[in-house]
This record gives structure tokens, C-alpha cells and sequence, in this order.
């Protein structure tokens, strides 16, 4: 316990009603207060003399009341103030509203600095509304005259008044605060000392020691991430126990030669790394990163064959039940002519079903598990897991790993992503895993093209369609579902399928959604795929992994209600065989940041641009779920801006760690990084 961890209702000023509304902006200790930075900040520290104002600036004067009055407006239903303004050189005038008592406050003779917009009204200057501050003669202004913060507004609460108690709470706290980073660290990066930096950020003297001030305090929230992630990758790579999966093996050998198609180089290397951690009775935890159509899956099946040539089983999790089975499809015809038993587990089964399903993986007696999280359910006890692959992981959240820990020994992890993670943020919340990468695709793969159509071009697309379909491709079409309170509602599916039918006859057509049974989807896709019904009208279920190589054509209705990367991910089902593919956006946004996406969307098919697109337009900690964990809420430090730093942090942080683990030399920072992040990063141990 600090002064810090103290009550806000500790500060003068603050009663029980202010401190309620404080609470609702999360801020509930004295620490929390010092920490509740402005959102942007106001430059008032030219002072501008009254015959020099210009209309529609914002402007700050120092003048005296010349008059002052009040009157209701005509329509009665708001007061006006009205106060006749001079500075010695030049008249104007100040309009306040709702004010009432204002008058009585700035009497005739008040000096008073004025901060606001400027109108022109009756061939005067006037400040509309503007902030004051009543002067005493020589005195200087506080929350004019300088550059003033502008906090978050919730209601009942002023920035004037948040100034002003922040500044109290400065002067109470500053001077007992403790810098927690060692002073070599600060030395060596020139980084401002805390307490300074905290009070620049609130009462800023200039631009550029803000940005010093900004720097420091970044520079600590991702120290403090970085030292969690070192020791949670420390205590990782001291995980003995996984099994060795030896290189070599004959069953992935023969899957191998078996594969329709050369690996890439690409492929081969990340196998290589992969293949080497399992091989190691260090656990491996390995996230490999490839752009949607790059592969993964046939890196996954080989990695999968390994663990199988160890003696040991492999699961496979995916985010969706129609994913599960299209992958068990296609691994069961591909393996078991090869001796390897696949089992499909998901949620759709029968009790008896899911019973035998059991029992066969903890006989041991089912090599590969393929499922949706019903895999790491409670009840589901393999014999011996070697390897679990997590595909499409972003779905599933960073850390759910943890669950897995109680599968059988200590499983290798194998997480992939389609959803490119750009290096700064994947260094941040992936820290302690291990990274590869696909960076290119298999050969022969032309770029989708993409076009965001209007209205009056739609009836070329269905001619376009006719062609494609009357060539042997298939077409996806796919239209968000709309959510109506609680209820998704899915009648645009179902009027466009009408639709659809009408126009290209029933016998090409088929529909999708999640609320379908298990069965009835199965035998879609299989429709879809082998080409029957051509043309699958669907909702996002198809979104992740759906892997249907004679589908060249995605249309995309209301693609405004996508994110980027959503949007990335179904154009990814087309543009998979070495045909020319297309996509097609169908959408209206209403807003600037729609008009974004699309037009993102439309000039780049490369997952790490879209994706660096994405960041710039939504900001990094929505992307991957990483939110919704609080890893990556920071205060201060921006991950787009600050990939420097974030480089730096980690640089420091991993040798710390390395040279002093239990962080005996530096016990604050010690307590500042579990307190954060014990449980986010399942830290073992005491601060
Ligand atoms: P993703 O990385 O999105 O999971 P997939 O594993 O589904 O990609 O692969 C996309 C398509 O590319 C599949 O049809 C797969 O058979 C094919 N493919 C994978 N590797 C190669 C390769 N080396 N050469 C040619 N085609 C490949
Ligand atoms: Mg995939």
C-alpha cells in the first residue's frame, strides 16, 4: 500500500457525489487520478490583443469588465449574460448562456482572462461561451494563458475543475513519489524522471517536453509488459517434460511424398523450426504467421504426423464446426490409407457418439482429433497428446493456451493465424512465443482482384456470374447478418437466396448459416464443392478456412458492416488454385471510416498491408481480441508510433530478466508488473 492506493475522497475537494462520477471513468484511487491523462490539450498560451481577434479562431485575451448584464432570451427559455470587455487598446464583447449569477461574478472593473470561440456581432469581436478565470491585480492565469488539458468529459464533471484538482493533487503527491526505474536505465535513455513526467502530462509547458514526458511513460507501460512477458517466457522455456518428437519419422516422410504439390520454401523452413522445438523435451510454443491461402494447413498435417511418428496424438482446434469438418474430410481420406486414425469432435454429436469418441482418445486408439473447442473441454482425457495445433487462433483470444496446460504431459503448441500480426504487436502480446512466418505464397497463385461496385453495375455482375459458372467455377456470395437487439436476424440471407433462385434457377443454388444442423451444412459444402450447386449464398460461416480451389468469385454484400480484416479473410476463400479470381463489394458506408476499409481493401491483397491499414483506421489493441485481454491498453504508449521504443523495452526487459529473474535489484518495478499482469500472463509466484 502506497499513498497512492488511497481513496480519492482522501484529496480536498472531492465529496461523495464528485467522487461517483470520477468512479465512472475508472478512476478510483489517487493513483488512478495521477494516471487519468488528458485526452488532447488546448494551446492558450498566446494571449491576443482584443483589436487583433479574428472570427471563427479560438482565442485567449486578458481583459477588464467594462459592463455586465443579463436577460432572458425572447422565446424565455435561456438566460444571456452579456459582458463589454477592454484591454486599453480595443473593445469586444463575451456571451454566456445559462449562466445565471454570472453577472454578479464579473462586476464592472474585474480583471478576468478569457479563453474561447470568436464571433462577430454588432461590428464588435465577441467570445462565445467562453472559459474565464477571475484575476487579482499582477495575478497570472492558470488554466489560461498556458496549454490546458482536456480530459475525458462525463457529466457533472469540468475539465476546469479536473484541472484544478489534479493540480492539488500534484503538489500533495509528487514530492513523495518514488521513481520505480532503476536510474541506469534512465541515464541511459535519457528519460525524464517519473514525477515530472506525470505533471507534464497534465500541465504540459511546451510541445516538446510533453513529448519527453510522453516518451517516459510509454517507455514504462511497455517495460512493465515486456518484464511479464520475459519471466512468463522464462518459466515457459523452463517447461521440461514434452515429449521428444524425433525428426525423420516414416509416416511423415510418406505424408510428405504423398502431398499433391511441392512445399514452398517457405513451408519447408518454417516445418524445419517447428519440427526441431517438437524434437525437444522443451515445450514448444510456436506461432506461425501466414497470410490466408499460404499453407498452413499442410505445415500443420506434417507437424501433426510427427507427433503421430512419436508415439503420441495431435489435435487439431478450429474456430468453427464447419471448418472441423471439412478438415476431417479431407485429412481422413488423405491419412487413413495411411494407417492414421482421425476422429471429428465437436459439439454436434450425439451423447453416444461423443461417448465412443472418448473413450477412443484416451484408449489412445484415435491419432489426430480434429474439433472445435470442445476439444480442451474438461471431459476430454487423451492418452498421450504430443502436439496441439490451434488454427485461426485470433478467434479463440491470446491466451486460452493456459487451458491446455492440463492436457496430458505438456502438449508442444502450435498456434497459426491468417490474420497477419504486424511485428510490433505480435513482439508485444505474442512475446513469449516463438514466431515463423509465410511470407510467400504457393507458386503459380494470381492476386485477387477487387472492385467495390455500385448499384447500377450489379446486373453486369450476375452476367459476369452466368460466364464464370457456365466455365466450371464456383461462386460465394455472402451477406452479413444483422443484429437486431439480441436477435441475429438472417432475412437478408434468406431474401437474397430468393432472390438468387429466381435469378439463376434453384438447381445452381444453395444456402449457409451457422443455425443450420450439422448434417445439412455438411452436405452443402460438399454440393458447393464438388460443383453441383455452383452458387452458395452464406453467411460469415464460411469466413475462416473454407478451402474450395475452384471458387474464383466472392461477392461481398453490405461490405460496410465488415472490418478489414474480416473482409481480408472471405476474399481469402478465392484466388486458391492458379486461376484469376475476383471480389466483389456490394455497400454503401456511411461513414468516413468505411469509405477506408473499402477503398484499403480494394488496393492492396497483401494480409500485412490490410492489416497495417487496419491499425492505422481502428488501432491496435482491437485487432486479434487483444482488448478485450487488457494487454494492450495502454495509457500513453502507442504501438503504431512507439515500435521503436516497444523494440528497446524488450531489448532491456529480456536482459533483466536474464541477469536478475526474481527482479531482486528492482522489487517496485517487481510489484508494478505483477499487480498488472499476474493474471493476464498467468505469472507464477509473488511480487
Ligand atoms: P491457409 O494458410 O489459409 O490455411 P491452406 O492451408 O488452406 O491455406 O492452403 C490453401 C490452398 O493451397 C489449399 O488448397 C492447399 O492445398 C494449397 N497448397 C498448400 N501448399 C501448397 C503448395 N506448396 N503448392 C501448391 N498448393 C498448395
Ligand atoms: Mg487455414
Amino acid at each position: 500500500m502506497t499513498v497512492l492506493d488511497n481513496s480519492i475522497r482522501y484529496l480536498n475537494g472531492v465529496g461523495p457525489v464528485k467522487a461517483s462520477r470520477l468512479e465512472r471513468l475508472g478512476v478510483r484511487t489517487l493513483g488512478d487520478l495521477l494516471f487519468f491523462f488528458p485526452r488532447r490539450y488546448e494551446d492558450r498560451r498566446r494571449i491576443v490583443p482584443l483589436k487583433d481577434l479574428q472570427a471563427d479562431t479560438v482565442a485567449a485575451s486578458i481583459v477588464t469588465v467594462v459592463s455586465t448584464d443579463s436577460r432572458l432570451s425572447v422565446k424565455k427559455r435561456i438566460s444571456l449574460t452579456r459582458a463589454i470587455v477592454s484591454d486599453g487598446h480595443g473593445l469586444a464583447s463575451a456571451l454566456w448562456f445559462n449562466r445565471k449569477g454570472l453577472d454578479r461574478l464579473l462586476t464592472s472593473g474585474t480583471r478576468v482572462a478569457l479563453y474561447g470561440k470568436i464571433a462577430r456581432e454588432g461590428g464588435m469581436s465577441q467570445f462565445v461561451a467562453p472559459e474565464f478565470e477571475i484575476l487579482g491585480e499582477d495575478e497570472v492565469p492558470v488554466q489560461i494563458g498556458g496549454i490546458a488539458a482536456v480530459y475525458s468529459l462525463t457529466a457533472g464533471l469540468s475539465d476546469r475543475w479536473l484541472r484544478k484538482t489534479i493540480r492539488r493533487l500534484l503538489d500533495q503527491v509528487l514530492p513523495e513519489l518514488e521513481d520505480h526505474m532503476p536510474e541506469s536505465i534512465l541515464r541511459n535513455l535519457d528519460l525524464e524522471p517519473l514525477g515530472s513526467a506525470i505533471r507534464e502530462m497534465h500541465c504540459p509547458v511546451s510541445p516538446e517536453s510533453w513529448k519527453r514526458a510522453r516518451r517516459r511513460l510509454a517507455f514504462d507501460e511497455l517495460f512493465m509488459l515486456q518484464i511479464g512477458l520475459a519471466i512468463r517466457r522464462r518459466s515457459v522455456g523452463e517447461l521440461r517434460g514434452a515429449p521428444r518428437l524425433p525428426l525423420g519419422g516414416p509416416l511423415r516422410r510418406k505424408i510428405e511424398d504423398s502431398l499433391p504439390f511441392e512445399l514452398t520454401e517457405d513451408q519447408s523452413r518454417v516445418l524445419a523450426e517447428i519440427g526441431t522445438d517438437m524434437s525437444s523435451e522443451v515445450t514448444m510454443n510456436r506461432l506461425l504467421q501466414g497470410d490466408v491461402g499460404s499453407g498452413k494447413t499442410a505445415v500443420a498435417t506434417l507437424a501433426m504426423m510427427q507427433a503421430v511418428d512419436g508415439g503420441t496424438q495431435a489435435a487439431l482446434m478450429v474456430p468453427t464446426s464447419i471448418l472441423a469438418q471439412q478438415h476431417a474430410i479431407r485429412l481422413k481420406s488423405f491419412l487413413e490409407p495411411h494407417g492414421v486414425r482421425v476422429g471429428l469432435l465437436t459439439g454436434g454429436l450425439s451423447a453416444k457418439e461423443r461417448r465412443v469418441l472418448l473413450k477412443e482418445i484416451a484408449e489412445g486408439s484415435v491419432d489426430l482429433v480434429i474439433g472445435t473447442h470442445a476439444v480442451i473441454q474438461e471431459d476430454v482425457v487423451f492418452h498421450r497428446l504430443g502436439l496441439i495445433v490451434i488454427d485461426e487462433q485470433h478467434r479463440f483470444g491470446v491466451l486460452q493456451r493456459g487451458a491446455l496446460g492440463g492436457k496430458g504431459e505438456m502438449p508442444h503448441v502450435l498456434v497459426m493465424t491468417a490474420t497477419p500480426i504486424p511485428r510490433t504487436l505480435a513482439l508485444s502480446v505474442y512475446g513469449d512465443l516463438s514466431v515463423s512466418v509465410i511470407r510467400t505464397m504457393p507458386e503459380g497463385r494470381i492476386p485477387v482482384k477487387t472492385r467495390w461496385i455500385g448499384e447500377h453495375k450489379v446486373d453486369d455482375l450476375y452476367g459476369f456470374l452466368d460466364s464464370e459458372m457456365d466455365r466450371g467455377r464456383r461462386v460465394f456470395w455472402v451477406c452479413p447478418l444483422i443484429e437486431e437487439s439480441e436477435h441475429l436476424n438472417a432475412r437478408p440471407l434468406e431474401e437474397r437466396f430468393d432472390f438468387l433462385i429466381r435469378r439463376f434457377g434453384s438447381e445452381k443454388v444453395s444456402m449457409l448459416h451457422g443455425r443450420m444442423p450439422m448434417e445439412e451444412r455438411r452436405s452443402v459444402m460438399e454440393g458447393f464443392a464438388s460443383g453441383e450447386r455452383p452458387l452458395l449464398a452464406s453467411t460469415t460461416v464460411i469466413e475462416v478456412g473454407v478451402d474450395v480451389p475452384e471458387a474464383t468469385v466472392m461477392v461481398i454484400e453490405g461490405a460496410e458492416r465488415f472490418g478489414l480484416s474480416q473482409l481480408h479473410q472471405l476474399r481469402g476463400r478465392v484466388g486458391r488454385s492458379d486461376e484469376q479470381s475476383w471480389c466483389f463489394l456490394l455497400g454503401k458506408p456511411g461513414t468516413h471510416d468505411g469509405n477506408r476499409r473499402l477503398e484499403a481493401i480494394c488496393s492492396s491483397s497483401d494480409g500485412f498491408e490490410v492489416a497495417e491499414a487496419d491499425m492505422a483506421i481502428r488501432g491496435p489493441g482491437e485487432i486479434c481480441g487483444t482488448r478485450q485481454h487488457g494487454l494492450t491498453d495502454f495509457k500513453v504508449a502507442d504501438l503504431i508510433r512507439d515500435g521503436e521504443l516497444l523494440s528497446l523495452a524488450r531489448r532491456i526487459a529480456i536482459d533483466m530478466v536474464d541477469r536478475d529473474p526474481a527482479l531482486d535489484s528492482i522489487p517496485a518495478v517487481r510489484e508494478m508488473v505483477f499487480r498488472m499482469y499476474r493474471e493476464k500472463l498467468e505469472l507464477a509466484g509473488t511480487a
